[in-house]
């Protein structure tokens, strides 16, 4: 730990009543029952559905919360960049898929790595060279790995979009002894941050049905695909009653954040899941102008969202608004009073993901004691 960062400060307050509202800030705070919830709800919509679920770390990056996840039910780990995967299985997760196709041979080498000291690994392919240097890899390595096709159902980033050539991958992935054609990836990014639910009831079922051609054909090649994984946070309860993905890959359900609290998940009016992430700040000063300066900016929330709304406590007391990469401003609530220096705030978050990789660890807390930090393993890897 940083000697008198915020964390090494707080850990001596773990298991304390009220610390809380004493934790040293900027820190990023995990509301342990919400969390939990959020947990729970997504492996009970998945398995009343008969479908599973293979969270994805993108969001978290800490191997606590995918072991959480694989405890819950989970049919494995996606993750978005190598150091992401390599990450988490230096932090002990043993079942992970890499969910984008990459250009470099020394990062297929180091995956083969760590599949050959026992991880399984999945990787998505959408070109023939990734193909045949991932089966190079494993050859080399004496080990194996999963392969998931790669599909375009309209996101345009990866993937192919020519049922023929899905074939092509596939039988190319079949004729590899080191490689195991396990299914087919289609991930309708697209579709996730539709607010409206019935606007995006359409737009995932429009995905839904250019997938549903592209796996018919593959049936038809004599390669259907056992696994058929995709969807995210916004669109995995329509993915549930579809049934065309066999698994979701959703990310953000575990902390939330104000891009998709507009987002009708359930189509009951609300988001669903609860915002478990948050950033505590502290005000360190008053402006000329009369507004509660708190000591947390852009390097320590992404800024790639709505603004946060600021809480004490329970109470929803204002909203952030930026005045730098290290302080925040807050616009108090109607009938609210300046917040009093010193005072501890918790802010959710404008985007989740790319929050928690500016933070070493998650301030778990439970009611309003701190109970454990858990160390974020991939916060900073992109690479
Ligand atoms: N799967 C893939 C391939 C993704 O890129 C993402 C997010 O970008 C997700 C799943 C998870 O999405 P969400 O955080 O919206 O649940
Ligand atoms: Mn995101």
């Amino acid at each position: 730990l940083q000697p008198f960062g915020a964390a090494a400060l707080n850990l001596p307050m773990v298991g304390e009543a009220g610390s809380r509202a004493r934790l040293e800030t900027p820190a990023a705070v995990l509301d342990l029952e919400i969390f939990e919830r959020n947990i729970a709800t997504l492996a009970q919509t998945c398995k009343r559905a008969g479908i599973g679920f293979r969270p994805h770390a993108k969001s978290h990056k800490c191997a606590e919360i995918a072991r959480r996840q694989m405890a819950a039910g989970a049919s494995g780990i996606c993750c978005a960049k190598p150091g992401e995967l390599l990450a988490l299985f230096e932090g002990g997760a043993n079942d992970l898929m890499l969910s984008a196709p990459i250009a470099s041979p020394a990062k297929i080498d180091a995956l083969a790595r760590a599949a050959a000291k026992g991880a399984r690994i999945g990787v998505v392919v959408d070109r023939l060279d990734l193909v045949a240097a991932y089966a190079a890899a494993a050859a080399r390595h004496a080990t194996r790995f999963d392969v998931f096709v790669d599909l375009d159902t309209g996101l345009k980033r990866s993937g192919v979009a020519n049922a023929q050539e899905a074939v092509a991958l596939a039988r190319a992935v079949t004729c590899e002894a080191n490689l195991r054609y396990v299914g087919v990836q289609a991930y309708q990014g697209k579709v996730q941050h539709i607010d409206d639910f019935a606007a995006r009831r359409a737009a995932n079922a429009e995905a839904s049905r250019t997938l549903r051609d592209m796996l018919t054909v593959l049936e038809q090649a004599g390669l259907k695909p056992g696994i058929v994984s995709g969807g995210g946070t916004g669109s995995h309860l329509l993915d549930c009653e579809e049934k065309v993905l066999t698994e979701v890959q959703p990310g953000s359900y575990v902390f939330m954040d104000e891009a998709y609290n507009s987002v009708d998940v359930y189509g009951r009016g609300g988001p669903e899941f609860g915002p478990a992430l948050r950033v505590a700040v502290t005000v360190v000063g008053h402006s000329s102008a009369g507004f509660a300066i708190t000591d947390g900016g852009s390097k320590s929330f992404a800024l790639d969202g709505p603004a946060p709304r600021v809480f004490l406590g329970t109470e929803l007391v204002g909203r952030i608004e930026w005045c730098g990469d290290e302080f925040g401003r807050v616009l108090p609530e109607a009938g609210r009073s300046t917040l009093a220096i010193g005072t501890v705030v918790e802010c959710t978050v404008p985007h989740c993901d790319p929050t928690t990789n500016l933070h070493d660890f998650l301030h778990v807390v439970s009611g309003d004691s701190l109970v454990a930090l858990w160390r974020v393993e991939a916060r900073g890897r992109a690479d």
